[in-house]
């Protein structure tokens, strides 16, 4: 597969944009360099690049295109926004509507406020949280990557651990002092930290189902526990739902069947969300009890604001991406594919010898080269990064995208067919047998 399109504009990239990638994820530095793959357009589960070639997609922007590239819905809403004027600087009616509709789906948020990413959603919440407690500590599990404020990026996955930079520089020794970092899945590490910084603790905040060392559910009873080790303690809970939001049913990791415990027993005070909700455009929220939420200007003294905030255009495309996501039958269909490719997957790698944990939850997946579980951070680190690398070159030149580490999960869409599925597998067979050493 020629890619000498994709090269020279790397280059050129190189130049200019420092890394020559808005965002580091998007190097192909953990799988062997060189230039990332220039897209130049996307329809359904497939998008091609500058070279002509064409991918099926598993990285799907990292989690917001669930509906696929230009699904029509979602494009005639932004064109209808995009005619109708895309920043007014006052509040419009979609507003409401969007935010009825979230609280609709997630019965934790009285109140929501949307914001233009994942980061500032998090970052928010943190704030909102240290003003309601009046205490400034945050509790957080190794390898949940929370975007990119000071306070979460301190044993953070997903890209920083990617690229070997789980606790980043530029960030203040005061302000890492403030962060504690426990085990994921482990209700005695974070016990024994409430219990020794308990009444400093303003949050203990947390992926209840994690997107960023690979997919991993939480065991039974540990979201539970930590809510209640929490609120013990007095401290507030976060969850930070920005892949989770609408990744598994309609609705968030709070309401879904799915997940190892009792619903009610697992609401936090807190939410974060983004991607999915954007419908592809930029977007955060974050939302939860009224007595909280009220600590937000212009009802309280914490302050949170934004110039694109709520934007017609992130709005309208929002509500049309949920609008095509209250029929369930696409959801029980990502989960049907999701469980035909994690079968063939798993197939294909017993023949060829070669070790892969397949965690998958619904339509999201993730493959780890590993003979053990993955259920923490740890577990995930002890895998192997080179076999990885050389699988994701290997599905790269039969024209299957995946994201470019080991820690990224792959997302379906609804787009994608028993065909793509069946062309992934026989993709996926050859490339095992292609990398085993
Ligand atoms: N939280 C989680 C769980 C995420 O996965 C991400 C992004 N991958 C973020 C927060 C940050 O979102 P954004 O990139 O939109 O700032």
């Amino acid at each position: 597969m020629r890619r000498t399109r994709s090269e020279a504009l790397h280059q050129e990239a190189l130049q200019h944009i420092v890394g020559g990638v808005n965002s580091p994820s998007r190097s192909f530095q953990a799988v062997g360099g060189g230039a990332p793959v220039y897209m130049k357009r996307g329809q359904g589960a497939y998008f091609w690049d500058e070279d002509g070639n064409r991918y099926i997609d598993y990285l799907a922007a990292y989690g917001p295109i669930i509906l696929g590239h230009a699904h029509p819905h979602v494009t005639a809403a932004i064109k209808r926004a995009a005619e109708n004027g895309t920043l007014f600087g006052t509040p419009t009616e979609l507003e409401n509507t969007f935010a009825k509709m979230l609280k609709a789906a997630i019965p934790s948020l009285d109140k929501v406020r949307f914001v233009n990413s994942g980061t500032e959603a998090v970052m928010t919440t943190i704030r909102v949280a240290r003003a309601y407690t009046g205490r400034t500590k945050l509790i957080k599990f190794a390898g949940c990557y929370h975007g990119h404020s000071d306070l979460v990026l301190v044993a953070a996955g997903s890209g920083p651990s990617t690229l070997g930079i789980p606790d980043s520089a530029g960030i203040p020794v005061s302000i890492a002092h403030d962060v504690i970092t426990v085990p994921f899945n482990d209700l005695d590490a974070l016990r024994e930290a409430l219990e020794r910084w308990g009444d400093e603790v303003a949050a203990v905040m947390v992926e209840p189902i994690v997107g960023n060392f690979g997919m991993v559910m939480p065991k039974p009873g540990f979201l539970a526990g930590l809510c209640r080790a929490a609120r013990d303690a007095g401290a507030l809970v976060i969850y930070d739902e920005v892949i989770s939001a609408f990744r598994f049913h309609y609705g968030s990791a709070q309401t879904y069947a799915g997940m190892p415990d009792e619903h009610a027993a697992i609401e936090p005070d807190l939410t974060a969300m983004g991607k999915i909700i954007g419908g592809g455009l930029p977007i955060g929220a974050y939302g939860g009890r009224n007595e909280i939420m009220e600590q937000v200007a212009p009802l309280g003294p914490a302050y949170q604001a934004g110039t694109m905030a709520g934007n017609p255009a992130s709005m309208s495309a929002g509500i049309a991406c949920l609008e095509v996501l209250q029929d369930p039958a696409h959801y029980e269909k990502l989960d049907r594919l999701g469980a035909k490719l994690q079968r063939g997957l798993e197939e294909a790698a017993a023949e060829a010898g070669i070790p892969l944990q397949v965690n998958r939850i619904c339509g999201a997946l993730s493959t780890h080269f590993c003979d053990h579980p993955v259920t923490n951070y740890a577990e995930a680190q002890d895998t192997d990064s080179e076999m990885f690398a050389a699988f994701f070159r290997e599905m790269l030149n039969r024209g299957i995208l995946l994201a470019p580490s080991k820690y990224e999960a792959w997302f379906l869409t609804i787009a994608h067919t028993d065909e793509d599925i069946d062309v992934t597998i026989e993709a996926a067979a050859e490339a095992f047998k292609a990398i085993k050493r």
